[in-house]
C-alpha cells in the first residue's frame, strides 16, 4: 500500500531550510494498522503532511510509492480522491461551508474519480446519519459550519466522521486521540476499529499508548532524529511508556 524509502525533507523558514527527516523508511501493507510514535518535534506531523501533500515542505530525497505509483508526483487533490485521507492534529475550520455540504462535495468527488455514480441526496443522508451513530455525534453538528465553534472533542471525531463517510485505502491520523477525554477516546477508537479492513492500511501518529490499548496495532515505530529509529510489535508502545523516548533517541543518534 504505501512504501516510504530514505525520504528527506526540510522545512522552508525563509532563508534557512531545516531538515527534519533525514532518511525515513516505512512500509505499510494492507490491512494493517501501524502506529508511529516520537518526542515532541520529532518530525510525525511533518510525515504526515508530506503524505498528503501539504504546501510548506520540500522533499530533497527518497521516494514514496502508493500502490506502485510516485506518490510525490500526484497534487494533494488527486492524493485524496486516490483514497488517501489525513485526519489533522489541528482540524482546519472552514467558515461558510456546512459541514454536510463538505461530506458529500468530498465523497462524491471520490466516487467520480473511482467512476462511480454520485449519490442521491437521501442516499448520502442515511450513510451520513449511520456514521455520525458510530461516532455518537449530535445530528446539528452536520449543519454547522466545518469545526468552526466545535469543542475539541468534536472536531476530533468530526475528522473520524469525515474518515468513515469517505473510506479511504489509506488513513494517516494524526493524535486522533489528543486531548479527548476517556469516553471521547473510546468512541473515536470505536470508530477507528469499525474501519479495520483486509483492503485498508492506516497509520496511527501518537504521543501516547493509551490510544493503543483501543486499538492494537500490528506495528509500532518509533521517529527520532528524522528517522525510524526503531521498530516492534504492540509491546514496544508499552515499554516506550514505561521508559521513555530517550534511550530511544540516544539508539538514533548513535547509528546516524
Ligand atoms: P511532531 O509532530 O513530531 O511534534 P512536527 O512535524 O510538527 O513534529 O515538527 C518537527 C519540527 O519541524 C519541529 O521542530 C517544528 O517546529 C518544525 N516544523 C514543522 N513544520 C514547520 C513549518 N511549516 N515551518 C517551520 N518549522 C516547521
Ligand atoms: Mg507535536
Ligand atoms: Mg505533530
Amino acid at each position: 500500500m504505501l512504501e516510504i524509502r530514505n525520504l528527506h525533507v526540510t522545512v522552508d523558514e525563509g532563508t534557512t531550510k531545516r531538515p527534519i527527516l533525514r532518511g525515513l523508511d516505512l512500509a505499510v501493507g494492507a490491512g494493517e494498522v501501524h502506529a508511529i510514535m516520537g518526542p515532541n518535534g520529532s518530525g510525525k506531523s511533518t510525515l504526515a503532511h508530506v503524505l498528503a501533500g501539504r504546501e510548506g515542505y520540500v522533499v530533497t530525497a527518497g521516494e514514496v510509492l502508493y500502490r506502485g505509483a510516485n506518490l510525490l508526483d500526484l497534487p494533494p487533490e488527486t492524493r485524496a480522491r486516490e483514497g488517501i485521507f489525513l485526519a489533522f492534529q489541528y482540524p482546519v475550520e472552514i467558515p461558510g461551508v456546512a459541514n454536510i455540504y463538505l461530506l458529500k462535495a468530498a465523497l462524491n468527488a471520490a466516487r467520480k474519480h473511482r467512476g462511480e455514480a454520485e449519490l442521491d441526496a437521501l442516499d448520502f443522508l442515511a450513510l451520513v446519519k449511520a456514521k455520525l451513530r458510530l461516532m455518537q455525534m449530535d445530528e446539528s453538528l452536520l449543519y454547522r459550519a466545518v469545526n468552526e465553534g466545535f469543542s475539541g472533542g468534536e472536531k476530533k471525531r468530526n475528522e473520524i466522521l469525515q474518515m468513515a463517510v469517505l473510506e479511504p485505502q489509506l488513513a494517516i491520523l494524526d493524535e486522533t486521540d489528543s486531548g479527548l477525554d476517556i469516553d471521547a477516546l473510546k468512541v473515536v477508537a470505536n470508530g477507528v476499529n469499525a474501519m479495520r479492513s483486509p483492503e485498508r492500511a492506516m497509520i496511527l501518529v501518537t504521543h501516547y499508548q493509551r490510544l493503543l490499548d483501543h486499538i492494537r496495532p500490528d506495528r509500532v515505530h518509533v521517529l527520532a532524529h528524522g528517522r525510524i529509529a526503531l521498530s516492534g510489535g504492540p509491546e514496544l508502545a508499552l515499554e516506550l511508556e514505561r521508559r521513555g523516548y530517550g534511550w530511544v533517541e540516544a539508539k538514533a543518534l548513535e547509528t546516524a
